[in-house]
């Protein structure tokens, strides 16, 4: 699987144009992009030069049903050639958008039978804190604190100052919005309280109810968090995290939002992550690989607790795109697969198959943070340090050096790259092979096991 380093005059002139007029592809404005994507076929992506890779994070987390699924390719197809676009909005609407209704109630946890849809998951955050200031008011409360976790991202939205405190580009967030509180997250590698598990009573969940108290009950609105902390390098809770936050929002009355963009549609071996709990959110959010990445398209699923709430009541919030009949056509067809392919327990096989191999081959390595490595279904992660002590991330240069190692060797692979964390993450589509699996590993464990500490 190693890659031909040669660059053809047709890359090379898309390399230019796109540093030239293309904001956001390299990582500092005005850097050139070192590879340009064309196509691919299941789990691998190929380059205008024809090399081909393992998408080892899917794109993204997009990509759980791989690439060419032509059932996908033909429902989109078939609705661009019917209708496209509808604007769906003061008493209009289109077949395509009340199937792909139909479709997302019969798999989102059971009671959140009432969705509407954005463009993706920035809008959808900010949707469900619409919602959320709705539901209180409809209610006469003048609720409007919205709790998160250090280290979480909830997309670059209206709220994004503000509920996000994800690991990459801290110094640049804020001031945050008022009324937005951050508490500790739940990596037990980095605990924040300094604690261990189990010892530590699960601490950073009931710390929620400290800062409830704290902030006087009937002012706090809602609790927002991933069900694991995604752009913040694959990091998991521990089983008891979400059974102790439901309680406790419901001791108060504030509404749980599970934002599911990253974490839903069968990435952690179940429809949804927090279904791997049996926890039911009064919200949740979802985008990404609800189409399986084939279409943007987001949204929410909000419960029965709070559609009685609103019903009757004026409902402003309007996306020129809500329910765009093309993309809800792609994410029916692609739900369809997930659950007739039984995809999420393939992700909880493979994915149990790739956390088994890590710990096995990887956790006495100097370099692995001691217990670090975490995963759910097809979504895990690791600690990687220059110096297990002292858990000092590795180096920006050395993380930049893998990165560079695995993409030479054919892996498309994500290690954060951002301040005070060294995750390195693999998140392949979750219809991957265990002989799939086998060779991702059978490459990138050779990699991780040649760094050396400081
Ligand atoms: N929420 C989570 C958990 C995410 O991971 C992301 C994107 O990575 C978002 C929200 C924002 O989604 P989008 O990029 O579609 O706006």
């Amino acid at each position: 699987m190693d890659i031909k380093q040669k660059v053809s005059s047709r890359t090379q002139e898309l390399i230019d144009l796109s540093a030239k007029h293309l904001l956001g592809v390299a990582s500092k404005v005005g850097d050139y992009p070192d590879i340009v994507y064309e196509d691919g076929h299941g789990i691998w992506i190929r380059d205008t030069e024809g090399n081909e890779y393992i998408m080892m994070d899917s794109m993204g987390a997009c990509y759980n049903l791989g690439l060419g699924v032509q059932e996908i390719v033909d429902a989109a197809k078939e609705q661009m050639s019917k209708l496209p676009h509808c604007f769906n909005r003061r008493g209009m609407v289109c077949p395509a958008t009340i199937e792909c209704t139909r479709k997302l109630v019969e798999v989102t946890p059971e009671g959140l039978d009432y969705v509407s849809f954005t463009s993706g998951g920035a809008e959808a955050t900010d949707l469900a804190f619409n919602i959320t200031h709705r539901y209180f008011a409809s209610k006469g409360e003048r609720r409007y604190k919205i709790i998160s976790l250090y280290e979480s991202y909830h997309g670059f939205g209206a709220a994004r100052w503000s509920s996000n405190r994800v690991t990459f580009d801290k110094e640049n967030w804020g001031p945050p919005g008022a009324g937005f509180i951050q508490i500790p997250h739940y990596h037990c590698y980095r605990c924040m309280f300094g604690l261990t598990y189990p010892d530590c009573g699960v601490k950073c969940a009931r710390y929620l109810a400290e800062v409830i108290e704290y902030e006087r009950p009937r002012t706090v609105a809602a609790f927002i968090a991933e069900p694991f902390l995604g752009g913040s390098g694959y990091i998991h809770p521990v089983p008891e995290y979400f059974p102790i936050i439901r309680k406790i929002c419901d001791d108060y009355g504030i509404l749980f939002i599970a934002d599911e963009v990253q974490s839903g549609f069968t990435r952690a071996g179940k429809m949804f992550c927090v279904d791997n709990w049996n926890v039911k959110p009064d919200i949740i959010t979802m985008a990404k690989a609800l189409a399986a990445g084939y279409f943007p398209i987001g949204g929410v699923a909000i419960n029965d607790k709070i559609y009685k709430a609103l019903k009757g009541g004026e409902w402003t919030e309007l996306y020129t795109f809500s329910g765009h009949p093309a993309a809800c056509a792609t994410a029916t067809a692609a739900m369809k697969i997930y659950v007739r392919d039984r995809v999420a327990e393939n992700a909880a096989k493979v994915g149990k198959h790739i956390l088994e191999r890590l710990k096995a081959e990887l956790s006495d390595h100097p370099c692995v943070g001691a217990g670090s490595i975490t995963g759910l279904g097809m979504s895990i992660g690791m600690d990687i340090v220059a110096d297990k002590k002292t858990k000092a991330p590795l180096s920006l240069a050395d993380r930049q050096k893998i990165r560079r190692e695995m993409r030479a060797k054919g892996l498309h692979a994500r290690i954060i790259e951002g301040t005070g964390q060294s995750r390195f993450m693999i998140y392949p589509p979750c219809t991957t092979t265990m002989e799939e699996a086998d060779k991702m590993l059978d490459i990138t464990i050779p990699i991780i096991s040649a760094i050396k500490p400081l």
